[in-house]
């Protein structure tokens, strides 16, 4: 389509001249028109379909996506530039939506993005969720959390007529699938399908984001991972999940069935990925399904079932592995126990490990467990966190099923990662060496010859791009969170959902460390703005108690004459894709400082790279595969090794008062936590907490490596002053992204596992 037909048929959705239309009609047209496109690029062929199950799917905003894809983003912004409007203000039109919590949500959505790109036949099964995970407002140094509503009249979902009943102990569901259209770039459009019921009552919701957890036609989709800190909110957990992989099943069996499959030959005609523990109830339900409605034999449902389902391990820390007492399953689907007992007794009669028991002797479930045993391949995220399973967390099921154990490092979209966020860039990288990388990604290797890298126009120009951004970030968050950087100092960016093993514990108090140091007169040569951007699980206490303190020393900080011109702290609220997309771009220092062996992958790490920041990190996730990539001289490496880390956690001989009693910048810096400058902003009690905790616990050993990432720290400032040799770090950062395109990752579970082309 040429631009005057796409202007016509533009003003033909408008129902009115482009320049008179408000930035809220012009969203809505191409909204429509957007819509409509993709549909026309909908096929099912192929015999055999991908499922990609999963609780999260943190999609972002779908507008300029969607016209990068179809391959309209250059035509529709210069129209609307030629009627005087910024397709920049349209996008601040629509709202994101918040079906997802972090780094696997993301992942879903980068996936769907490559595997219509790759033209593979796939479709996302999900759930609804009214109002998302939460919003996120900061209020006297806190975080609170009110719903997150996304879904206006207009939206991207399309109501299908596909309704199923869902059946509970004593009541019954009906359930209807809204879809929303997931644009290939320049290829296939393919699905993500969310289901909801249509009882549920959005007045339900009071007070923030407190529900009454028990009338469940009402609340099923409200939220995303509701409160699980009791046993009403634990059982509502159970509720969504068997409610999203029951429509999953039934959708799954009748697309097979609509194509001429006799059931037993299902693994030729559908492969489920089940991304994490969350779905895993689609393995009994579905041996359910097919013994109870179609007349399939128990061990040959097993079989088919076993053939079909696929998962991914995200995590390797022992409490995020789901864990369900039976009772909660004889609360809600009772119609589950029978099978779920066949299947232990199975492992039973053919293990002898009680480790690897679907049903421990305390009749709680191991969602995992039922994973591995019942699926055909268990995939971990990077090839480090896929050795730490099979050498330590998953040791077990490894000896038993070596076959089915792969690793798939996780990628992103370069769509959405470079081409959206960073079109400046984009252009700079196709003027360098054509713009092959757009459909290639490893292409981006052409950067790194000497021809390149030792030109000191082009390091300038990469220079001028990343300041660019950088004054665009400042402008963005004085609009939108009334924040003022100073975009002429470094910005040091750690944005990642809150928890204690992603260790912003950490550099919170390098920057008490950092402030007391100013204080003392020792002033950086360029500013320091360290900006912080998460979420907290409402019921994660310790994780709040993190924000409380970044918050309190982000004030104390700003009301310091001193220290204001060097040191600045802020943290954004609501961190999500949006933001992302705008701090990614702006960032010089990538921090990614988990406890090594703790993170599985890590995406953020990948964006920022391919953005020109410089990753300051542990030797954790997929960062080994960044610094092995980049080299020593291009990234910032410190602290212990994940053998180091597993071992202390095995031997139990950490103790982190030892620490704190014999170095003084830890004890200065956790001193400074309870002390007067911070009781004076924040709150007693949560301070106090938090120091004891660390104090006491650490549990994700802070301390043992905080030398280590100051002098890192340090160090990556000090090399920045040498702005061409910084430079040139970037440029060859962004040279060895191409790694970490999903369409690689997706190319290789194609390969190895879900084998559709
Ligand atoms: C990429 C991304 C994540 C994952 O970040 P990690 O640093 O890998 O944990 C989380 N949230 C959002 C909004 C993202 O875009």
């Amino acid at each position: 389509m040429n631009r005057t037909e796409l202007t016509a048929k533009l003003e033909q959705a408008l129902k009115k001249k482009i320049s008179a239309c408000t930035t809220e009609e012009i969203y809505t047209g191409l909204l429509s028109i957007t819509q409509e496109m993709a549909k026309e690029r909908h096929t099912d062929t192929g015999k055999k379909k991908l499922y990609y199950i999963s609780a999260e799917f943190l999609i972002g905003k779908l507008l300029s996506n969607n016209l990068i894809n179809l391959g309209l983003y250059d035509d529709v912004k210069a129209i609307l530039a030629d009627n005087g409007i910024a397709l920049s203000a349209v996008e601040e039109v629509e709202p994101e939506p918040s079906l997802g919590n972090g780094g696997l949500g993301r992942l879903a959505a980068c996936f769907l993005d490559s595997i219509a790109t790759l033209n593979l036949n796939g479709d996302g099964v999900g759930l609804n969720y009214h109002f998302g995970l939460f919003k996120q407002l900061f209020r006297d140094n806190k975080q609170e959390e009110i719903p997150n509503p996304w879904i206006g009249d207009t939206s991207w979902l399309t109501k299908t007529d596909v309704t199923y009943k869902v059946p509970y102990k004593g009541f019954t569901l009906t359930s209807r699938m809204y879809d929303i259209e997931v644009t290939g770039y320049h290829g296939r459009t393919n699905r993500l399908h969310l289901f909801d019921v249509e009882t549920v009552d959005e007045t339900l919701v009071e007070d923030g984001i407190s529900f009454d957890k028990t009338d469940i036609e009402k609340n099923l989709t409200l939220f995303l991972y509701p409160d699980d800190s009791d046993d009403d909110g634990r059982l509502l957990r159970i509720y969504q999940q068997y409610f999203m992989v029951s429509n999953a099943a039934r959708l799954i069996l009748d697309e097979a069935l609509a194509k001429g499959s006799t059931l037993y030959d299902l693994p030729d005609y559908a492969v489920i990925q089940i991304n994490d523990t969350h779905p895993t109830m689609v393995i009994p339900e579905l041996i359910r399904l097919l013994t109870t409605e179609h007349g399939m034999e128990m061990d040959d449902a097993i079989d088919v079932v076993s053939r079909t389902c696929a998962y991914t391990n995200h995590t390797i820390l022992a409490e995020a592995l789901e864990k369900w007492p039976m009772a909660f399953f004889k609360k809600a689907v009772p119609q589950l126990i029978p099978i779920m007992e066949v299947l232990d007794d199975k492992v039973r009669r053919k293990y002898d490990d009680p480790s690897t028991y679907i049903i421990d002797k305390n009749d709680t479930v191991h969602m995992a467990h039922m994973d591995i045993h019942y699926g055909f391949s268990v995939n971990g995220v990077a090839a480090l966190h896929t050795d730490i399973l099979k050498e330590t967390e998953l040791s077990n099921f490894y000896k038993l099923y070596p076959e089915k154990f792969n690793n798939k490092t996780n990628g992103i979209t370069f769509r959405r990662w470079l081409l959206h966020c960073n079109p400046e860039l984009a252009a700079f990288i196709t003027g360098l060496i054509g713009d092959e990388y757009k459909k290639d990604a490893m292409a981006l290797e052409n950067l790194n010859s000497d021809k390149i890298i030792k030109n000191m126009k082009t390091l300038h120009s990469l220079l001028a791009i990343k300041e660019a951004k950088k004054r665009e970030l400042a402008a963005y968050l004085k609009e939108t969170q009334g924040l003022e950087i100073n975009p002429d100092s470094i910005f040091d960016i750690q944005i990642k959902r809150l928890h204690e093993y992603k260790r912003q514990q950490m550099n919170a108090l390098y920057l008490i460390h950092k402030y007391l140091e100013i204080k003392k007169g020792k002033k950086p040569i360029t500013p320091i703005t360290a900006i912080f951007g998460a979420k907290a699980a409402p019921a994660y206490v310790i994780a709040k108690d993190i924000i409380h303190m970044i918050l309190c020393l982000q004030q104390i900080i700003e009301e310091d004459e001193d220290v204001r011109p060097w040191l600045k702290v802020v943290m954004v609220s609501n961190y999500n894709v949006t933001l992302a997309e705008k701090l990614i771009p702006a960032c010089d220092i990538s921090e990614q400082i988990s406890l090594a062996s703790k993170e599985a992958s890590g995406t953020g790490n990948m964006k920022f790279m391919l953005n020109g920041a410089i990753t300051l990190g542990t030797d954790d996730g997929a960062n080994v595969e960044i610094h092995e990539l980049v080299g020593d001289d291009n990234i910032y490496i410190f602290g212990d090794s994940s053998e180091t880390v597993i071992k202390r956690y095995a031997d139990k001989s950490y103790v982190s008062k030892k620490y704190y009693d014999s170095n003084p910048a830890i004890k200065e810096a956790v001193d400074f936590i309870t002390g007067p400058e911070m009781l004076a902003v924040g709150s007693k009690e949560n301070l106090e907490r938090l120091s004891k905790e660390l104090l006491t616990k650490d549990w994700f050993m802070t301390f043992p490596d905080f030398d280590a990432y100051c002098k890192a720290k340090e160090q990556a400032y000090e090399d920045y002053e040498n702005r061409t040799g910084w430079a040139r770090k970037m440029l060859i950062n962004i040279s060895k992204a191409g790694f970490f395109s999903s369409d690689r990752t997706i190319a290789e579970y194609d390969r190895d596992i879900w084998k559709l082309s």
